[in-house]
């Protein structure tokens, strides 16, 4: 099948991207057009009117600014992957984007496309929540800042309005001191190049990585498809802070993500396999990203 007939049209600014999209009423953006253009083929998304957004340059940076880490909307996979920058300061993002799908993926696929689809095993999602990023939104009024706690808000589905775009994301970088941060991404996949079956993504800052028994001083947690939207799991990560990531600790964490979850069924994962996985990936990428903060 074909998609069916649709306008055309190729702005260089998000102002202008923005404008079309007030004036079209049946306008969808077009990114690195690896999902949509899928959907598009088989008539399950049939816009009069497509923007296309791969002519603004503007959107296309990962920069370092005393906010943190800004990326631009149009940045993708392969970029972020490939980032010294995002290699020194946030690596756990620099390798959930490098274990997005294949190379063709990486090199079309985009940071604001993935966010806009929104679909809750999205590995940047995930990522961004352990990061605590705050996106920015461009509307016909302007820009506004949306924690990305709040930005999912049912199975993919967002607080994006109709006529607002994705213009980038920042990650703070403050709270997150080198030499004593740690990372990890960990995700389960049935076969290479596909969407994984559950993911986590977890920080651990410890107080002394030189002590005999570092303390975790802050922890973060989040999980890719174990629930509806994208889950930061406070419970958990309040189970290790104060300790030195004891047996016990971990295994109240990992009961603590899994009550947290909302795991769906799906073909070679049932909910009861993923909240087994849950438990798994609680242990195993708190403990990952504890053992970096000793490394650094
Ligand atoms: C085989 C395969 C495997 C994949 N595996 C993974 C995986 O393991 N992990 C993972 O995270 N992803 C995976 N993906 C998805 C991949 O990351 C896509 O590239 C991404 O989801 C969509 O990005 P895109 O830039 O191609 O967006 P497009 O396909 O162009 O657009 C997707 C949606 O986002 C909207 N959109 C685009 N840009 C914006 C914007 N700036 N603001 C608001 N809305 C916008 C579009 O209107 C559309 O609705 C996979 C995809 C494929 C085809």
């Amino acid at each position: 099948m074909k998609p069916a007939a649709f306008n055309y049209h190729s702005p260089t600014s998000a102002e202008d991207a923005v404008s079309l999209m007030a004036e079209y009423e049946d306008a969808e953006l077009l990114a690195g057009n690896q999902s949509l253009g899928v959907q598009m083929a088989n008539r399950l998304a049939t816009p009069a009117h497509l923007i296309d957004l791969n002519e603004i340059e503007d959107l296309k940076y990962i920069n370092e600014t005393d906010d943190g880490i800004e990326i631009g909307a149009l940045t993708r996979h392969a970029t972020i992957a490939d980032s010294d920058l995002l290699d020194r300061q946030l690596p756990v993002l620099a390798e959930a984007a490098g274990e997005i799908a294949g190379p063709s993926v990486r090199n079309m696929g985009t940071l604001g496309g993935s966010l806009g689809e929104a679909d809750p095993a999205g590995n940047y999602p995930t990522v961004l929540m352990a990061l605590d990023a705050t996106l920015t939104l461009q509307g016909p009024d302007g820009t506004r800042e949306e924690d990305v706690q709040d930005f999912h808000i049912a199975y993919m589905m967002t607080t994006l309005a109709e006529d607002e775009m994705i213009v980038g994301a920042t990650i703070p970088t403050d709270p997150l001191p080198p030499g004593r941060t740690g990372m990890s991404f960990q995700e389960i996949k049935r076969v290479p190049h596909t969407w994984p079956k559950l993911s986590a993504a977890a920080a651990v800052v410890v107080d002394n990585p030189t002590a005999d028994e570092p303390t975790v001083e802050e922890a973060r947690l989040s999980f890719g498809n174990a629930a509806d939207t994208p889950l930061r799991t406070a419970d958990a990560e309040d189970a290790v802070e104060g300790t030195a990531l004891s047996e016990s600790a971990l295994a109240d964490a990992a009961e603590a993500a899994m009550d947290a979850s909302e795991p769906a069924s799906e073909m070679q994962a049932d909910a009861d396999y993923k909240e087994d996985q849950i438990r798994v990936f609680a242990r195993r990428t708190l403990q990952a990203a504890y053992d970096d903060a000793l490394q650094d």
